[in-house]
C-alpha cells in the first residue's frame, strides 16, 4: 500500500446522543492519531471536532451543497440503496455531481448475502463501480468503500481473506477498465462490523487501505481502528 494513505471514516449517522458525540470528539482530539486521513461525524453533530487531525464527514447522501462545512460525503451506502431504492446509476450521478461541487466522495459498494452465496460478489461490485466509472473521469477525490451488506451493523465481519479477495478484484477491475494509475492510487477501504479487535488483521491486508466504521466509530476503540495500520 506504499503510495496510498490509510483512510478511516466514521459514519455516525444519527446514532449516539449529543453527549456521546462530545465524548468521542474529545477522545479523538486527544488521541495521538497518525497522519493518515481520518474523517468522522455527520453534519452539525460533529461541529465541535477540531480539524487538526480529523475532519468533518458529510452526511450520508445529503447536503451536497454545504461544501465548506462538509468536505466529505458518503454516497451509495447500502441503506440508501435498499431503503430508498437508489440505483447504481443514481448513485453514480450523485458521485459525479458531488465532485463538481468540490466535495470528496466515499462511494460505497457491496453485495448482499444472497449475492455472495450465489457466487456473484465480484460481478455485483464491478457493476456498481462501473456505473461510477462511466460518469467520472477524475478519481483523485474518490475513496471506494467495499461494504458487504451482510456485514453492516450485524457483527459479522468479513474475514481478512474475504475482504482482500474483493479489494484485489476491484483493483484489478480498475486497472483493466479505468487505468493502472487509478488502480494504484485509489484507496479501497473496508466497512462492515469493524471494531478494535478485528481491525489490525484486516488492515494488514495489502489491498485494504482503511475503513468505514459505523457502530465502533462512536466508541473509544475508534482510536485503535485509526491506528490499526501502524
Ligand atoms: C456502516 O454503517 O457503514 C457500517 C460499516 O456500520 P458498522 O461498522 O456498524 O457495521
Amino acid at each position: 500500500m506504499a503510495s496510498r494513505k490509510f483512510f478511516v471514516g466514521g459514519n455516525w449517522k444519527c446514532n449516539g446522543t449529543g453527549e456521546d458525540v462530545k465524548k468521542i470528539v474529545t477522545v479523538l482530539n486527544q488521541a495521538e492519531v497518525p497522519s493518515e486521513d481520518v474523517v468522522a461525524g455527520q453534519g452539525a453533530a460533529a461541529a465541535g471536532l477540531r480539524r487538526r487531525s480529523a475532519e468533518l464527514l458529510g452526511a450520508q447522501g445529503r447536503r451536497l451543497h454545504r461544501r465548506d462545512q462538509v468536505p466529505w460525503v458518503i454516497l451509495g451506502h447500502s441503506e440508501r440503496r435498499a431503503l430508498l431504492g437508489e440505483s447504481s446509476d443514481f448513485v453514480a450521478d450523485k458521485v459525479a455531481y458531488a465532485l463538481t461541487q468540490g466535495l470528496k466522495v466515499i462511494a460505497c459498494i457491496g453485495e448482499t448475502l444472497e449475492q455472495r452465496e450465489a457466487g456473484t460478489t465480484m460481478d455485483v461490485v464491478a457493476a456498481q463501480t462501473k456505473a461510477i466509472a462511466e460518469k467520472i473521469s477524475d478519481w483523485t477525490n474518490i475513496v471506494l468503500a467495499y461494504e458487504p451488506v451482510w456485514a453492516i451493523g450485524t457483527g459479522k465481519v468479513a474475514t481478512p481473506a474475504q475482504a482482500q479477495e474483493v479489494h484485489d478484484g476491484l483493483r484489478k477491475w480498475l486497472h483493466s477498465n479505468v487505468s493502472p494509475a487509478v488502480a494504484e492510487l485509489t484507496r479501497i477501504i473496508y466497512g462492515g462490523s469493524v471494531n478494535g479487535a478485528n481491525c489490525k488483521e484486516l488492515a494488514a491486508q495489502p489491498d485494504v487501505d482503511g475503513f468505514l466504521v459505523g457502530g465502533a466509530s462512536l466508541k473509544p476503540e475508534f482510536v485503535d481502528i485509526i491506528k490499526s495500520a501502524t
